[in-house]
């Protein structure tokens, strides 16, 4: 879906893979992972979902996410000629059945926790591996993570606090990843557990992200306008503002669709979030994200550069046999990442506002 996670990175990523490809090389470039802190029904599985455009966590009030979810995202090409539909998801722990139905996704997510966490709220740091093939997805890797909870409830243990926050950090230190740090609108700022964990694995802030949820249910005559710009607690990669499905909705079956245009609804008729529109909703945290991802592919293009260059010069002082400089494997390659580089520029800065236009020859 448009304004999902990744969609304006994909023609990047595809030509980046073209280059490869004429170089006779499979690798590919590594994106970063992206995953999802705060406290219990924060709103961050939501959240996660929201961005990939499909229904398939389970969501709710009390503890739902109780083993870490890594979803990595797998593009693939269109099957036009496939009855079941282009998207599917496979588990690690069932091989070789695709799951084409995303309710059943969701169902099967919920009997593997319970078999490791057991049925009564128990957390397990066992991860659960599902891979989503779309044609509309990024190769990238999303990770679900159980919520910080201070009061330990059912078959929890006594230092469930200690165990979930150890459990977080192992994902959030890497440098790679990139922290959604997820607090509730209807909470003070400065309790944030999200923002608390993520200055401990990021004290620089360079690779976090505030996402401000609930922006609905606030208390009357109180707004996020502060929080969102960075008056509470500042970030140097600022906030987004959200407002995702209630429990209600999700009782009701609202679709991913109906729930943002209820988003963009909600921020159009609030005169207090007019001018903010950088910072609100599920499309603009689409947009910071994709702009990190292609920051990031930016950063690694010098080398893949010099790379190929030095394959030129390579070319170029071997015999006349292997034809036209200009028409080698290399050759092409560079013409590709010249055109590469413009495209990462354009986008960069029509994410800035210049506007540019945008085109993929
Ligand atoms: P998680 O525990 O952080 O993964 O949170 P969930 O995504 O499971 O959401 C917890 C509960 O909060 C669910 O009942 C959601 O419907 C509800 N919720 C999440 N985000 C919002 C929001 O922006 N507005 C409203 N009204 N409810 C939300
Ligand atoms: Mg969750």
């Amino acid at each position: 879906a448009p304004g999902s996670i990744g969609s304006s990175v994909i023609p990047i990523v595809n030509k980046l893979q073209d280059i490869f490809a004429q170089l006779g090389s499979s690798s590919t470039i590594d994106l970063p992972q992206v995953a999802v802190v705060g406290s219990q029904s924060s709103g961050k599985s939501s959240v996660l979902e929201a961005l990939v455009g499909r229904d398939f966590l389970p969501r709710g009030s009390d503890i739902c996410t109780r083993r870490p979810l890594v979803l990595q995202l797998v593009h693939c090409p269109k099957r036009p000629e496939a009855a079941e539909g282009n998207e599917w998801g496979e588990f690690l722990h069932v091989p070789g059945k695709r799951f084409f139905d995303f309710n059943e996704i969701r169902r099967e997510i919920q009997a593997e926790t319970d078999k490791e966490a057991g049925w009564n709220k128990g957390i397990s740091d066992k991860q659960i591996r599902l891979k989503i093939f779309s044609p509309n997805v990024l190769n990238i890797t999303l990770v679900d993570l159980p919520g910080i909870t201070k009061v330990p409830v059912g078959d929890q243990p006594n230092d469930i606090e200690a165990r979930i926050r150890t459990m977080i950090l192992s994902y959030i230190k890497h440098e790679t990843c990139i922290i959604l740090a997820v607090s509730p609108a209807n909470a003070d700022l400065a309790n944030s557990d999200a923002l608390q964990m993520a200055r401990v694995a990021d004290p620089d802030g360079s690779r976090t992200i505030g996402v401000i949820t609930k922006l609905d249910i606030m208390d009357k005559g109180t707004d996020a306008r502060n929080f969102l710009l960075g008056n509470v607690i500042p970030l140097r990669l600022g906030y987004v503002g959200i407002v995702n499905r209630s429990q209600e909705d999700i009782n009701k079956n609202l679709s991913i669709k109906d729930a943002l245009a209820r988003e963009e609804a909600f921020f159009r008729n609030q005169p207090v979030y007019h001018g903010l529109s950088h910072c609100c909703g599920i499309p603009q945290l689409a947009k910071k994200l994709n702009q990190i991802l292609v920051q990031h592919i930016r950063a690694v293009l010098p080398a893949l550069k010099s790379r190929i260059n030095s394959q030129l010069v390579a070319v170029a002082k071997a015999d006349a046999a292997y034809g036209d400089v200009a028409e080698s494997k290399a050759g092409q390659g560079v013409k590709l990442l010249n055109m590469l580089t413009k495209y990462c520029e354009a986008f960069t800065s029509m994410i800035e506002g210049k506007n540019e236009e945008m085109s993929m020859a």
